[in-house]
Parts: structure tokens; C-alpha cells; sequence
């Protein structure tokens, strides 16, 4: 104990590292945590939040889950990594696992969301050539405004927020947009031969946690089909619990043709991605033609096996949809009682935002900083709303407690 508390480092100066050696591409909110526990973070001085961001819902399983951290510690003793040049005894098992959980022939391992969105472009291009008959370099992908998909080129090429775009140009070409929970527009556009795909968040995360009108991913999927444009769904943040079901677009029993996972799919531990696919749509694809070093790794296959039990065997989705409907409630009534503070909320199970009235100088990261001084946890996404999203681990007793704190901070904003 002694020795630790003398290596500790101060709040202070870890901030001061951050912002003397590190690129200045995020703007933290001022706590430094060294612990995680379950739906608890602790910060460097010992004072204890509520996690209600959740890694972006990459811990949606809880901090440090005990049987991820012990798939991760064994596998890491034994072998780590042997490159895709070798099979190694975990990967075949992994995808049998995978494949078989989500109902798909193929799957392509990756490490990072990005590079798994990039792989289903990718993957769409090669099966518009290829299958559909799309004319060389004719291809084009349909992306949804205001979507976020990850930040590489081709990735910001797809989005309309100019601070991920400004100054990154030239980029890719081949990418239309349309308006976001609007089937009639998407429509209008399918008629065009060259379309490949169509990309959808089925709940748009960083955009606020918005959520499209029932019937309308649905709707979508069908106009694909008819189409025969490949439906994409980009579940890296929707996914794995957090919306009530396993996948969000199991709420409209929408199958994607290529499904895109990432951030819980190792509960916070580790990178893992993967891309999932029929035989049809994966076999476009041929040695040589993708790939990742790490894509596919032993200790990334068994932290991935273990994040997908954890998420059935506590029963996460079930706890998410069962929570997510009284946080809502909670959430309405925190709206109701006070208006000139709180705009709006909207939610999905454990998933919500609250849009925070600005008018009266106060900001959505003033709210959140009191809300960390009350020890809970949240980051404005898009300027004006907060977004909720505790690890799918927590109960009842303290969702009501992290209420609680909301309805204590928000009223300090009168
Ligand atoms: C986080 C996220 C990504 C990008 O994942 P990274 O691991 O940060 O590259 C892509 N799509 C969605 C919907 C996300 O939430």
C-alpha cells in the first residue's frame, strides 16, 4: 500500500502529461481514473462514479469483468498473437462461435470499428463487381446524414460533421447521402444500378442516441432486398445489449447482410471487431486481397468468446430492456418537473440522451461536470445533449441512485 500511494500519480499531473505529450484530439472532462469495477470507475484521489458512458458502450459487460479479464490473463500466457501467415488453435472456434451467435456463414475479423466498417465497404464494393455486375469503378455506397462510422478517410469521406471533415480532403469518392429515418428518400435513390450498399446505424449514437421511427429499419432492409443493395448495419455502439436486444435491428427482425461489431465485442478489454456475412457477400473476398496483423489473434478470439457468454449468461439484453424502460420513465420525469432545463429525452433500453435547454447560458458540459462532482459519469455528444449509457451489469437499486444524482444535478440548473 505504501509504495503504491507513493507511485501514485497526481490528478493534476496526469492531466499536465496529457496535454503536454499527447495530441490534443479530445477534450476529457477533468477526472483521471485508475480503477474500474462493474458499473464503478474510481479516480486517482479514490472518489468513486458511476460509469454512465460506458467506453462508448465498448464496457457495456462492466468494468474488469472477472471471467473476460481471466479469458484474457490465460490465453495471454500461453499465445498472443502468430499473424494470419499460421492457423492458430483459437481463431476456428472463435468463428464458429461467432458465426453460429448471429445466425451468419462467414465472419472477418478486425481490431477497431473503423477498420471494420472499412471492411464492409470494402467487402460491398468487391460484391457489387463481382455478383451484381456493377461497372468498374462505378460503385456507390449510401450513407445516412449526421451518421458516425469511425475516422479514417474513406470513413469521413461518408460524414457531414464538419469537424470531422475539415481540412482532411480530398475524399473518397462513390458515397451518397440520404436523410436519416426517411425510407421514402432512400427509395428514390435505389433505382441507380451502381448502388452497392446502403450503411445505417440502426440507433444514431454520436448524433444523440436517435432513434428512427418504428417500421422504418425495416422498411429499409426491404427496399435493399428489392434493390439487391447490400443492407450494412453498423452496430458497433447499438449492439451487444445495449438497446434492449442482442442487436438493435433485432427489435424489427431485420437480418443485416453484413453486420459490423465492435467495442463490447471484447467488454473493454482488448480491440476486437469483426464483420459478419453471408458465404455469397464473404467469398468476394480472397487471400490477399484484406487483411490485419492482429485481425483474428488468439487473445482477441477467446476475450471475444468470453465478452459474448458474459453478455447471455447474465442476461444483459434482458437487464438493459427491463432498466432501460424505468430510466426512461425517470428520465420523463426529470423532463417534466423541469422544462427550462431539460429540453427533451429519448431512450432505448439502458441507452438515453437528454437534450439540455441552453438558453440560459448553462451548457450540457457544464451539467456534466456537476454530475461528475456528484459522482456520475457522462459526455455531451453534439453540443446540447448528454447521453446515458451505464454498463448493462447495473441493478435497479443503483439506477435509481444514479437518477437520483441526475434529478440532484439538474436541479442545481434552475
Ligand atoms: C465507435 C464507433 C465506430 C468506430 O469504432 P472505433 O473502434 O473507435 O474505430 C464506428 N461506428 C460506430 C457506430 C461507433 O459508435
Amino acid at each position: 500500500m505504501e509504495t503504491m500511494e507513493q507511485n501514485k500519480i497526481s490528478a493534476e499531473k496526469a492531466i499536465a502529461l496529457e496535454d503536454k505529450h499527447g495530441a490534443h484530439n479530445y477534450h476529457p472532462l477533468p477526472v483521471v481514473l485508475e480503477r474500474g469495477e462493474g458499473v464503478f470507475v474510481w479516480d486517482v484521489k479514490g472518489k468513486q462514479y458511476f460509469d454512465f458512458l460506458s467506453a462508448y458502450s465498448a464496457v457495456n459487460q462492466g468494468h474488469c469483468h472477472p471471467k473476460i479479464v481471466s479469458a484474457l490473463l490465460e490465453q495471454a500466457q500461453k499465445l498472443t498473437l502468430t499473424s494470419r501467415a499460421f492457423y492458430n488453435d483459437s481463431l476456428g472456434e472463435y468463428e464458429q462461435f461467432i458465426t453460429s451467435y448471429f445466425g451468419y456463414d462467414k465472419v472477418l475479423p478486425m481490431n477497431t470499428g473503423a477498420e471494420g466498417v472499412e471492411t464492409a465497404l470494402k467487402l460491398a464494393r468487391k460484391w457489387a463487381y463481382e455478383k451484381k455486375g456493377v461497372s468498374e469503378n462505378e460503385a456507390k455506397i449510401i450513407v445516412c446524414k449526421n451518421n458516425f462510422h469511425g475516422r479514417t478517410i474513406s470513413i469521413v469521406s461518408a460524414s457531414n460533421d464538419e469537424e470531422a471533415r475539415k481540412n482532411f480532403g480530398p475524399f473518397t469518392p462513390g458515397i451518397i447521402s440520404v436523410e436519416y429515418n426517411n425510407a421514402t428518400a432512400l427509395a428514390a435513390l435505389l433505382s441507380d444500378k451502381s448502388i452497392a450498399a446502403f450503411l445505417i446505424e440502426p440507433i444514431q449514437g454520436e448524433a444523440g442516441v436517435v432513434i428512427p421511427d418504428e417500421g422504418y429499419l425495416k422498411k429499409c432492409y426491404d427496399l435493399c432486398k428489392a434493390n439487391n443493395v447490400l443492407f450494412i448495419a453498423d452496430e458497433i455502439q447499438s449492439g451487444l445489449g445495449r438497446t434492449g436486444k442482442i442487436l438493435a435491428c433485432d427489435h424489427e427482425g431485420v437480418h443485416p447482410d453484413v453486420l459490423i461489431l465492435g467495442k463490447a465485442l471484447s467488454g473493454g478489454t482488448y480491440p476486437v471487431a469483426a464483420v459478419l456475412a453471408s458465404d455469397e457477400v464473404m467469398l468476394c473476398i480472397k487471400p490477399g486481397q484484406h487483411g490485419s496483423t492482429y485481425g483474428g489473434n488468439p487473445l482477441a478470439c477467446k476475450v471475444g468468446i468470453a465478452a459474448l457468454t458474459v453478455l447471455k449468461e447474465e442476461q444483459l439484453s434482458e437487464n438493459s430492456e427491463r432498466l432501460g424502460k424505468i430510466l426512461l420513465k425517470e428520465l420523463q420525469a426529470i423532463q417534466a418537473a423541469y422544462p427550462d432545463v431539460v429540453k427533451t429525452v429519448r431512450g432505448k433500453g439502458l441507452w438515453a440522451a437528454m437534450v439540455i435547454n441552453e438558453k440560459n447560458g448553462k451548457s450540457a458540459w457544464d451539467v456534466c461536470v456537476e454530475l461528475m462532482n456528484n459522482g456520475l459519469l457522462a459526455k455531451p455528444t453534439h453540443g446540447d445533449t448528454i447521453r446515458f449509457a451505464p454498463p448493462l451489469v447495473i441493478n435497479e437499486t443503483q439506477l435509481m441512485e444514479c437518477v437520483a444524482i441526475i434529478k440532484n444535478t439538474i436541479t442545481l440548473f434552475q
